[in-house]
């Protein structure tokens, strides 16, 4: 389970990433609206914990652009702000679920477990590309009637290769998604990665490849075969 964390108030927002930790879920922090929205986009959260009050894009306007964006994941919506109005307006901007400013750590959890309750029901969960699709759910990808189980790591790789077809994913990018800021991990894990996935397609008999353009990263593209 990945938590997105957008709150420019970063005592608050590093104690919460702690208690995400602590429940047993990874945290990402983002301490603006622009970079929070940005991160939000790339789809591969579990839930977003999203301010109001923000520097560079407010919490509403951040909603509205995911959601307008096809981004389903579920939203609690923090505040200092208790008007009714700003209650119905997270709401109305897609919104799951709103905590008001203080609040106490149990509701916090309790709400947060609430959220990712319900994303089981609301997040789209295949992703497709040329031959392939993969299912979020159980990382199983599929190339016409053949299918595998990815593991944890690889799916997500495949999901972000997946979102970013377009342009290429740099190794850093892979390392920071997938493995975490802090991670001991290394640009050796993620191409040890990507060889996995690159056998698997070969087994699944995709015409997808994964290419790797130099000092850019990785992008797929569809081969020949
Ligand atoms: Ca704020």
């Amino acid at each position: 389970m990945r938590v997105l964390i957008i709150e420019d108030e970063k005592r608050l927002a590093n104690t919460l990433a702690d208690m995400i930790e602590d429940m047993g879920y990874n945290a990402t922090v983002r301490y603006d609206g622009i970079d929070g929205r940005d991160e939000a986009m790339t789809g591969i959260y579990d839930a977003i914990v999203l301010d109001v009050m923000l520097p560079g894009m407010n919490g509403f306007e951040v909603l509205r652009t995911i959601r307008a964006n096809q981004i389903e994941t579920p939203v609690l919506m923090l505040t200092a702000r208790s008007d009714l109005a700003d209650r119905i307006e997270g709401l109305d901007s897609g919104a799951d679920y709103y905590l008001t400013k203080p609040f106490e750590n149990l509701e916090f959890r309790a709400c947060l477990r609430a959220v990712i309750r319900r994303q089981g029901s609301i997040i789209p969960d295949t992703k497709t590309y040329d031959d392939l699709s993969l299912s979020l759910t159980d990382g199983r990808l599929s190339c016409g009637s053949r299918s595998l189980l990815l593991s944890a790591k690889e799916k997500e790789i495949m999901s972000l290769l997946i979102l970013n077809a377009q342009t290429a994913i740099s190794k850093e990018t892979i390392l920071t998604k997938v493995w975490g800021y802090d991670s001991e991990a290394g640009d050796n894990n993620v191409e040890a990665y990507i060889s996995f996935l690159r056998k698997k397609l070969t087994l699944l008999g995709s015409r997808v490849q994964i290419n790797a353009q130099r000092r850019v990263g990785y992008r797929l593209e569809v081969g020949n075969s």
